[in-house]
């Protein structure tokens, strides 16, 4: 008797499997869109059904040299054949020579490694912290529609509400003002003040770049008032701006900008292009407030992590890229500037330097309103259809923050891509 072969199970698609594991087993944590991806290649990315989308998100500004770059894995292999990790109770070469390559394109100074931005900013609240204590100094003044991530101490420093909402009580000794205000924060420095805290270029906030005149007003309030002067540069930085870090490019060709210097500075995001690395930069003579004991963490500063980071400075400054990011940066706003003013029922605003470009959305664009999802949600959905992706930022506000060593030919078919789609809402 032949044997009764059951019939097939019913075959669900991969993306269907996938989203089904991370129903049941991945904490829900994330609003995630409906997208799975299987793998990438420079500045694009294909799903797991073969679609392909340029990816002007770069994860977040993080994939500073695109997906799957050569270079890249290159580095990790020949790296992981020799020596990964060891632990920070010994010394070894990546990680000197990273921290040396920092400073370089700093100032004198010293840098600690971590993992993320989230940790990195965790380094300059105890940095500030140490520094104060033994006058009872503690306070951190920060800014409104901040972020600075997701610890504890993170959502204390950011100046959103939502980060906050069920974690309370939020760990004390930060205060918010709004960005931008150099008056603000003037009045909110108390004698507990150590420190002030400010993105270069508000990133989660919607993208709005820091004023000349705030950050030279804010080194002479914190030199004045003895307080240190932190700049999270965790999403704008790592030449995104088009220079190492956002300050220099925000105050070139403005009077006394060259002689600017934070007291610290975090980054993490394009610092490793993908691979988890973090650190913060504290100037001279306060690279020594940390002393032995007081800091640390276990995969800081890997000899693997620190490899890739030193590829990655090596490969954007062969190849040019701070001028790349620069140059189409300088187009691409344009270019968004001319199609806001083409369409201005659609686009109220662009805002940005260099490979950080936030595009703002008009209110009330019949095609988004009495739908429940926010309009810059719905945006993004709608560019993903069209084979597009950008990051969502609040309400209103899709950003890109592309590979810096994006094309102008990709710059183009992502901005003919956007055209399109703003056209139809316009109509
Ligand atoms: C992403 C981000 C962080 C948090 O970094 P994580 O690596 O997610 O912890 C902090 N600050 C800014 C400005 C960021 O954009």
């Amino acid at each position: 008797m032949k044997e009764i072969i059951p019939p097939p199970p019913i075959v669900q698609n991969e993306q269907q499997q996938i989203q089904e594991l991370f129903n049941k087993f991945v904490v829900p944590s994330y609003g995630r869109f409906d997208l799975t991806f299987k793998r990438g290649q420079g500045s694009y990315l294909w799903d797991v059904r073969g679609k392909r989308y340029l990816d002007l998100g770069g994860g977040i500004a993080v994939c500073a040299l695109g997906h799957a770059n050569p270079e890249i894995t290159a580095a990790l292999v020949e790296q992981s054949r020799e020596l990964m990790h060891v632990s920070n109770l010994y010394y070894h070469a990546p990680q000197g020579r990273l921290a040396k390559k920092i400073v370089e394109h700093i100032a004198p100074g010293k840098v600690f490694f971590c993992n993320s931005g989230a940790e990195a900013n965790e380094g300059l609240y105890k940095l500030a912290r140490k520094f104060g204590h033994d006058e009872g100094r503690f306070e951190i003044v920060a800014a409104t529609n901040s972020f600075h991530g997701r610890t504890l101490g993170g959502i204390a420093a950011t100046g959103q509400d939502k980060v906050k909402k069920g974690f309370e009580p939020i760990m004390p000794g930060f205060r918010h003002v709004p960005y931008n205000d150099l008056k603000a924060v003037e009045d909110a420095i108390s004698p507990a003040t150590v420190a002030v805290l400010i993105e270069g270029v508000q990133g989660e906030g919607g993208i709005t770049p820091a004023k000349p005149e705030y950050l030279l007003g804010l080194r002479k309030l914190c030199d004045e008032r003895k307080l240190l002067l932190m700049i999270d540069a965790v999403q704008c930085g790592h030449f995104r701006s088009g220079r190492f870090q956002s300050y220099q490019r925000l105050l070139e060709g403005v009077d006394g900008g060259e002689a600017f210097l934070p007291d610290a500075i975090s980054m993490a995001k394009s610092l490793g292009g993908g691979f988890p690395i973090g650190a913060f930069w504290v100037r001279e003579p306060y690279g020594d407030l940390l002393g032995p004991g007081t800091h640390g963490t276990t995969f800081g500063g890997t000899p693997l992590g620190c490899a890739v980071a030193l590829k990655i400075f090596e490969v954007i400054e062969r190849d040019k890229l701070a001028d790349n990011v620069r140059h189409l940066g300088d187009w691409l706003m344009a270019e968004l500037l001319k199609l806001k003013n083409e369409f201005p029922q659609v686009i109220s605003e662009v805002r940005g330097v260099g490979f950080l470009i936030g595009i703002e959305l008009a209110e009330r664009i019949p095609a988004f309103t009495g739908l429940d999802k926010a309009p810059s949600i719905q945006m993004v959905n709608r560019l993903h259809e069209a084979g597009l992706m950008t990051i969502p930022s609040g309400l209103r506000v899709f950003r890109l923050l592309p590979a810096l060593n994006l094309t102008k030919s990709e710059a183009a078919e992502g901005l003919a891509i956007i055209r399109a789609e703003v056209k139809k809402l316009a109509a």
